[in-house]
């Protein structure tokens, strides 16, 4: 049961390894999450500036027709009241059509910037990008050989468990899943060395004489000589 935990303990370090990728990685994954982000709010602002332009060139169009109508009425006045009057309105529309016109040349020039922005930013940069490939290819690297030591120590877990009788194996297992993966406890002068509770007497001589399954009376792991060194072959103790 000692080697089986000992198997155990390494499955459980390594699948929390998996589960913790190192720091370049996570900086990598924020730097990525960062300029994402970035590029996404720069598209937002491009996509408003379009819609705006959209209903400016909507705007400049109805004032240019307005334009051409009060044009057109300039020829055919009859009196001076009412050619100040088309003046007027002329002057009104014009005034109108070039701050469309000035509103729409800003927002082209913004779009095009904006633009440009993004394709910068989109743009290969070799070199970076060599270095997080290298990155992230070590990191997968990792986790398969983590999944693979896994695997090679559940295969070994697994023959372990054959040594134990079906009782011995159920209750490991029991233990392992309700202990939060410790299933045995040492004995460490004459207490349970996870939570400390003091063994008596009796149930301490008959750890020692390793002829049978002693339990912690008050958390229920198995218990074992610290001084038993693992992999001795002691099958069920
Ligand atoms: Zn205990």
């Amino acid at each position: 049961m000692i080697r089986l935990q000992g198997l155990y303990d390494g499955i459980s370090q390594a699948l929390q390894a998996r589960q913790a990728p190192p720091p370049e990685v996570k900086a990598l994954d924020e730097t990525n999450r960062q300029r994402q982000a970035e590029l996404t709010d720069l598209e937002a602002q491009v996509a408003a500036h379009k819609e705006e332009l959209r209903e400016v060139h909507k705007g400049e169009e109805e004032w240019r027709l307005e334009l051409e109508h009060f044009q057109k009425q300039k020829g055919m006045v009859t009196n001076e009241r009412e050619f100040t009057a088309v003046i007027s309105e002329i002057d009104y529309a014009t005034k109108e059509l070039d701050t469309r016109k000035a509103r729409r040349e800003e927002l082209d020039a913004a779009i095009r910037e904006l633009g440009e922005d993004i394709e910068s930013r989109q743009q290969a940069r070799p070199e970076e990008e060599s270095a997080q490939k290298e990155i992230t290819e070590g990191w997968e690297h990792t986790k398969k050989d983590l999944k693979l030591k896994v695997h090679e120590l559940a295969v070994d877990a697994n023959a372990l468990e054959e040594e134990l009788s079906p009782k011995s194996r159920a209750l490991f297992h029991r233990l392992l899943k309700s202990k939060k993966g410790i299933a045995i406890a040492g004995v460490v002068d004459g207490s349970c060395s996870v939570c400390h509770f003091k063994l008596r007497p009796h149930l301490m001589q008959r750890v020692r004489r390793c002829e049978e399954i002693i339990t912690c009376e008050f958390c229920h792991r198995v218990l074992f000589r610290e001084d038993a060194i693992p992999g001795t072959g002691d099958g069920d103790g």
